[in-house]
Formats: structure tokens, C-alpha cells, sequence
């Protein structure tokens, strides 16, 4: 496991970072890591260290969580620039850079549910066309209604019919002139660091917005990232995949791009990375087991 990126850099000056967890859990060993590694960062460079709870899942977001974050993250010994951002107050926002979207004819109204997609995939795949799935194992969405028309689309939505906002991917990247990259410094999935090539095609037509919510995880994190002037994104190394589809982003609305570095996870003995799911590495459980700081340090692979 990578250990710390807290040696002090003299190229890097009053960096802002963020820790930016979802209140759908209680945090483990694994999201301490990641707050350590931001805040260390921070100190280290007289930098800023802000917290973002990123809520837009309102569905499973849950006050409950929220104040555990604080506690927890308190206990570690973090403290945090005020305000905090919520990412639930700021839809307006994510609606705002939707629209700029959809004025470029960049993103299309996507009808079909989750089950109605996974039906029409299995479709496709019995004919013995392969079709192709996102670094996350997910099948691309099958897009047939890209090619709606304005007045169909138009007549669909206002009958009530629900829809995400999904970006046409193959439409971006024949408009875009050159390959996009980010500078990453770290760790990458293999070792990689300098300037790193953004491959979004990976990942087909992403989901801005959700059905209920006008936003999804890569729309409000690209956007919010830019609205907090983040200069260098650090995080789980499971999302530096998700990485080309926020460089790509950046680029489409007009945003700086921050530095990254994705760090290495915490995982259990069987080698898989810690999930909210398995409350057994919880922070607030391991502390009321008599846990320290230190023994949470030591498992989260940071310098004591
Ligand atoms: N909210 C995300 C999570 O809890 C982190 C997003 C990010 O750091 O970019 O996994």
C-alpha cells in the first residue's frame, strides 16, 4: 500500500482539497484513509481541507450518517474550513450545466429503466453481438432513443414518461479535437504517475442526471470540485477510471482540471476493498470496541 504523499512538495502552494463521502453509512477504515491523506496534505502545504457530503442520493442519505461523519472525522482529530457543502442544497447548480449541455445537443433524454435496459441487452447479446461494458463491469446503455426527435422526446416528457439525462458519448468524441489528459502524481491502479490520458469512451452514454435527482455522482463532483477551486482531487483509487469522464467533463463546461493522486484502498484478508455494507470496519464500531486513533491510523495504512 502506497503510505503517505505528506513529504511537502515546494511545487505545490496553498493546495484546497477535499474528503467528499456520501451519508449513506457509516464510514470505515478505508474513508479514514482517504480524510488522512487530504488533511495531511493540506497541513503539509498550508493548503485548505474542506468537507463535502455529497447527498445527492436522497434516497439513502440519512442525517444519522451525516453527524457520524463529523464525529468520526473529529475523533480522527480533523478539522474542516466552514462552510460545508451539501451537495442536496445545490441542484439548482447541477441543473444550470445540464442546460449548457443540452443547448450543445450533448445529452439525450434516456427512457428506459434499469430493467427494460438489462432486457434489451440480453437481446442484442443472443443475436452474438458483444456488446460492450464500463470499467465498473456495467453494460453500455443500449441508446436507441438518442435518435428520438426533438418533438418525440419533447411529447414523451411532457406525457410524464420518466427519463435520465444520459451525455452521447460518441457525439462528444467526434467533437473533440484533441485527446484530453490529467496529471496524476500517486498512485494509479498501476503505479502511474504524470500526465495520464482520459479514455471517457470507456464508459458510453454516463448518466447526468437521474430520474429523480438533475444531477448523478460525476456530473455534481466534476461541477463541485470546480465551484470549491479543489486544486488537487485525492481518492480511492476505484475511482480513477471515473476520472477520464470528469477530465471530460471539465473540458465540455469549461473548468479547471485539478491535479489527482488515487490512492491505494484498505482491504480485508480476502484481498476485496472495505464496503459501507459491512459495518465490522466501521470507524464508530472499532471505537467502541476500544479502538485508538493510533490502532485506525495503523489499519489505515498511514503513519501513526
Ligand atoms: N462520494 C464519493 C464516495 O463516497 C467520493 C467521491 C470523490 O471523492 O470523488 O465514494
Amino acid at each position: 500500500m502506497p503510505t503517505d504523499n505528506t513529504t511537502a512538495n515546494p511545487a505545490i502552494k496553498a493546495p484546497i482539497v477535499r474528503f467528499a463521502p456520501s451519508p449513506n453509512g457509516l464510514l470505515h477504515v478505508g474513508h479514514a484513509r482517504s480524510a488522512l491523506l487530504n488533511w495531511r496534505f493540506a497541513k503539509a502545504h498550508d493548503g485548505r481541507f474542506l468537507l463535502r457530503i455529497e447527498d445527492i442520493d436522497i434516497t439513502r442519505a440519512r442525517p444519522e450518517f451525516e453527524t457520524a461523519i463529523f464525529e468520526d472525522l473529529g475523533w480522527l482529530g480533523l478539522d474542516w474550513a466552514a462552510p460545508i457543502r451539501r451537495q442536496s442544497e445545490h441542484f439548482a447548480e447541477y441543473e444550470l450545466a445540464l442546460g449548457e449541455l443540452r443547448k450543445l445537443g450533448l445529452i439525450y433524454p434516456a427512457f428506459l429503466s434499469r430493467a427494460e435496459t438489462t432486457a434489451r441487452i440480453s437481446e442484442i447479446e443472443a443475436t452474438g453481438r458483444v456488446w460492450s461494458r464500463d470499467p465498473d463491469g456495467a453494460p453500455h446503455y443500449p441508446g436507441e432513443d438518442r435518435t428520438l426527435s426533438a418533438s418525440e422526446r419533447a411529447q414523451r416528457i411532457a406525457a410524464g414518461a420518466p427519463h435520465a439525462w444520459r451525455l452521447d458519448m460518441q457525439a462528444v468524441l467526434d467533437g473533440l479535437g484533441s485527446a484530453l489528459s490529467w496529471s496524476e502524481y500517486g498512485f494509479g491502479p498501476s503505479g502511474e504517475t504524470g500526465e495520464i490520458r482520459a479514455d471517457p469512451g470507456t464508459w458510453g452514454d454516463v448518466v447526468l442526471a437521474r430520474r429523480d435527482v438533475p444531477a448523478s455522482y460525476h456530473l455534481a463532483v466534476t461541477l463541485d470540485d470546480a465551484i470549491q477551486n479543489i486544486t488537487d482531487v485525492i481518492r480511492g483509487e476505484d475511482l480513477f477510471a471515473a476520472t477520464s469522464v470528469h477530465r471530460l467533463l471539465q473540458h465540455l463546461l469549461g473548468l479547471p482540471a485539478p491535479r489527482y493522486h488515487h490512492h491505494g484502498l484498505v482491504r480485508d484478508e480476502t484481498g476485496r476493498k472495505l464496503s459501507k455494507s459491512d459495518g465490522s470496519t466501521s470507524i464508530a464500531s472499532l471505537r467502541q470496541q476500544g479502538a485508538s486513533r493510533a490502532d485506525i491510523l495503523v489499519q489505515a495504512g498511514i503513519p501513526v
